[in-house]
């Protein structure tokens, strides 16, 4: 079996490429938003859907008509990779799995796909469509040997970042299936606790970080709008966003690699059922986007190595039952981070004790069986013990 997979680099565009990568990043952008008023128009004009190959047509139409010989001189690739995004994305609408298409903005992150009549790769270098030169990459961790990319993304973020992110597909590398099991709790004073005790910290400067986002975010609300300043501030805001998503992510992908490394089976809460108990702050916001990324990373690397996540979706008293009896306590106060079992007099850690239950709730979960190895699985309603009040 093979999945599809990618591996993203900086990449350093030289001066000529920028331009280049702007005016491509543009005509997509370009194409995506005439496209999308297009098929908005055709609904609601003539209450007809456009599907893809018609808006195909429709822009080699364009292309061809006057004023519009400037989208002749980019590569086209991009061009029509967008108009199957936004066909995607009128898919997903339809299906409700989405809301309605929005028009990309300029300010935003832009990108350009590029598929395999778009770019060359040769003796490790990568060189897109128009450009003469291959692009610079920081190669920070190799390809797989002899794969075979079939699409290139070239991206540029708010912070002015380029990325280039290399698809491919690869066969599926299933782990020596092991015994372990861990439950795992999400928190603020530590991103997690594992059912087996160990704690593991969010990355050192953190905090750091966010205390100077909350400043740089403050000034930036005082900026003038439209002012020069404000686009300064703006980008200043991006630079740290991005500082704190990266050293976030590598941390989370150290973390997850172990997880799945150790164990068979991992169990978590879904972000909705912990959105439930908890109120927003920053520090909340940052781990969210944390448990998240923690979340998406188990999902698939448990899918890549033949590894079980259970996905608690319902929610139950984590935290205020007492693992070792089952007593639940009427109220538990976000900040007592240790308390007593009224019923068996069990010290508890608070964060522990729930990682524990998260676990025995995942083990119920594989232990009705539902399917075989490697699954994902969500618990049912069952587990909300009788004469609890939902929060
Ligand atoms: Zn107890």
């Amino acid at each position: 079996m093979e999945r599809d997979q990618a591996y993203r680099y900086r990449c350093y565009p030289n001066a000529v490429q920028r331009h280049e990568l702007a005016r491509t990043f543009g005509a997509a952008r370009f194409v995506y938003n005439w496209a999308l008023r297009e098929r908005t128009d055709a609904f609601y004009e003539r209450g007809e859907r456009m599907s893809y190959v018609q808006s195909s047509a429709a822009l080699t139409a364009l292309k061809q008509s006057e004023g519009h010989d400037w989208m002749n001189e980019v590569s086209s690739v991009p061009m029509q990779q967008a108009l199957r995004h936004l066909d995607t994305a009128y898919r997903n609408f339809f299906a409700g799995r989405s809301r309605y298409p929005a028009f990309q903005r300029k300010h935003g992150k832009q990108s350009a796909e590029y598929t395999t009549s778009a770019f060359r790769y040769r003796d490790g270098q990568i060189t897109l469509a128009k450009m003469d030169a291959a692009l610079k990459i920081r190669w920070s961790r190799p390809l797989p040997p002899d794969v075979k990319i079939t699409t290139v993304t070239v991206s540029m973020d708010a912070a002015g970042r380029y990325f280039i992110s290399l698809r491919f597909k690869r066969p599926v590398q299933p782990m020596r299936p092991v015994d372990g099991a861990v439950g795992i709790d999400l928190g603020i004073t530590s991103l997690v606790t594992l059912s087996t005790g160990e704690k593991v910290h969010n990355p050192r400067h953190t905090k750091r970080d966010a205390k100077k986002l909350a400043q740089a975010q403050r000034k930036l609300s005082r900026c003038q709008t439209n002012s020069n300043r404000r686009a300064k501030q703006r980008k200043k805001v991006a630079r740290i966003h991005a500082r704190i998503q990266d050293r976030r992510s590598d941390h989370i992908h150290k973390l997850t690699t172990r997880l799945i490394r150790e164990n068979q089976t991992i169990v978590v809460e879904s972000l909705a059922v912990k959105n439930m108990v908890r109120n927003r702050t920053l520090a909340q916001h940052i781990s969210d986007a944390a448990w998240g990324e923690l979340v998406r990373q188990l999902r698939y690397k448990a899918d890549w190595y033949g590894r079980t996540l259970v996905e608690i979706d319902r929610w139950y008293p984590s935290s205020k039952r007492c693992h070792a009896c089952g007593h639940v306590v009427a109220a538990l106060p976000l900040d007592v981070r240790e308390w007593t079992c009224p019923a068996c007099g069990v010290v508890h850690d608070r964060d522990l004790n729930a990682a524990k239950n998260v676990l025995a709730v995942g083990h119920t979960v594989t232990a009705r069986g539902e399917g075989v190895r490697p699954k994902r699985f969500t618990a049912a309603a069952s587990f909300v013990e009788s004469g609890i009040s939902l929060l």
